[in-house]
């Protein structure tokens, strides 16, 4: 067991902790972040392969609303670049009907993604956070005293000023043993706090042509019948390395890999044909099967159920522990604007504490 001594600790190194830790960098306080992955970026995961097109198995889209995480990538220097749509869709409302090829409308509203990958912004944020601030290991429960906190983890205790958890609310109040407990109402709502994406499955297939883009056709499906009820072609910005991406039904969490491929493939070959075959690789994630973003409901809860409640606003455990993440957050709360808020309003919290 290695002991150490600091002023604050940062559970997970996702969007909103590594955006926490990137706000402190000034403050000239020892910060260490803790992340249970081997990984950092939680729920941002960016898959590469040399030479073809990287496949976002979580956050892959922002809108011109999400100002704070805008103004973030702009400071980074990451540009975005809007979602290609095309000019047409397929749509599939019934499965007793056959599918159908809808115009589109002028996207006046347009997505967009970081141009690279959403995971440039992790490695941004990276860049300015020194490596020995990151430990890899997994807390496992959190003392509270009067004038500190003690953070245990696999190997490390680490007395701390200040502790922040940016783990999905639901899965702090389930994995992390907490002393003195936590009030019931904070508990309460943690419990019914809804994990965003918690239960979705990502795929994405790379092609060494874009043939979806064939007579009139595009990559965009939103279909009803599914199992992929929403599929966007996922080609890089340069538009050289090609691939389309969407989402997977997330009841299909316990068949096997092959198993969804096989689905993938079988919906693709209906809307363009046998070449949907010729794919150079597939890559899917089910973040069901993550124990570090899920953990499985006691109770019915509903998508965003609880999300930015005002109990997350306050302190804990004698003003020694704040909880964040992008759940937490009062705007877009599960979005990567929630987590970038989220970071931003415990940094004030913390600034207005350390220097008061
Ligand atoms: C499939 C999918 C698609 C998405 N699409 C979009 C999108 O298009 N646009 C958008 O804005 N958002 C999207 N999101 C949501 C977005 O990814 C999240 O809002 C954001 O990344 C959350 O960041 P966070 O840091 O708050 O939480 P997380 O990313 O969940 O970070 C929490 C961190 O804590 C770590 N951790 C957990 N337990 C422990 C422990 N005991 N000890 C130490 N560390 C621990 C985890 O490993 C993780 O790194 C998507 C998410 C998913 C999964």
């Amino acid at each position: 067991m290695q002991n150490l001594n600091v002023d604050i600790v940062i559970i997970g190194a996702g969007l909103t902790g590594l955006t926490l830790a990137y706000y402190l960098r000034e403050s000239g306080l020892n910060v260490k972040l803790i992340e249970a992955r081997e990984r950092v970026g939680g729920r941002i995961e960016t898959r590469y392969d040399d030479g073809k097109a990287s496949i976002e198995l979580g956050a892959t889209w922002l809108g011109q609303q999400h100002q704070k995480l805008i103004a973030l990538l702009k400071e980074l220097n990451l540009e975005t670049f809007v979602q290609r749509l095309g000019e047409t869709a397929i749509y599939e409302p019934i499965s007793t009907s056959p599918f159908q090829i809808a115009k589109l409308p002028p996207n006046n509203n347009p997505s967009y993604r970081i141009k690279g990958g959403t995971q440039q912004l992790i490695e941004a944020l990276q860049q300015h956070i020194s490596t020995d601030q990151i430990i890899y290991d997994q807390v496992v429960s959190i003392r509270g005293d009067t004038d500190r906190v003690t953070i245990q983890s696999n190997q490390f205790e680490i007395v701390a000023k200040y502790l922040v958890s940016t783990l999905p609310p639901y899965l702090f109040q389930s994995t992390i043993h907490v002393e003195p407990t936590l009030p019931d109402e904070l508990v309460d709502v943690m419990k019914f706090t809804h994990t965003w994406m918690g239960d979705s499955i990502k795929v994405g297939l790379r092609y060494a042509q874009p043939f979806w883009r064939e007579d009139a056709l595009s990559g965009t499906i939103v279909s009803n019948v599914g199992p992929i009820p929403e599929m966007y072609d996922h080609s890089n910005y340069e538009d050289s390395v090609y691939a389309l991406k969407g989402f997977f039904n997330g009841s299909y969490f316990s068949i096997s890999k092959e198993e969804r491929l096989a689905k993938v493939l079988k919906q693709l070959e209906k809307y363009y044909g046998e070449q949907v075959h010729q794919y150079v690789d597939y890559e899917e994630k089910v973040w069901a099967k993550e124990e570090f973003t899920s953990s499985p409901y006691e109770d019915h809860v509903f998508p965003h159920q609880n999300n930015g409640h005002k109990i997350y606003a306050e302190s804990f455990l004698n003003d020694r522990l704040f909880i964040g993440g992008s759940e937490t957050s009062t705007i877009y709360p599960g979005y990567m604007e929630g987590a970038v808020n989220s970071a931003m309003h415990i940094f004030k919290k913390l600034n207005h504490r350390i220097n008061s």
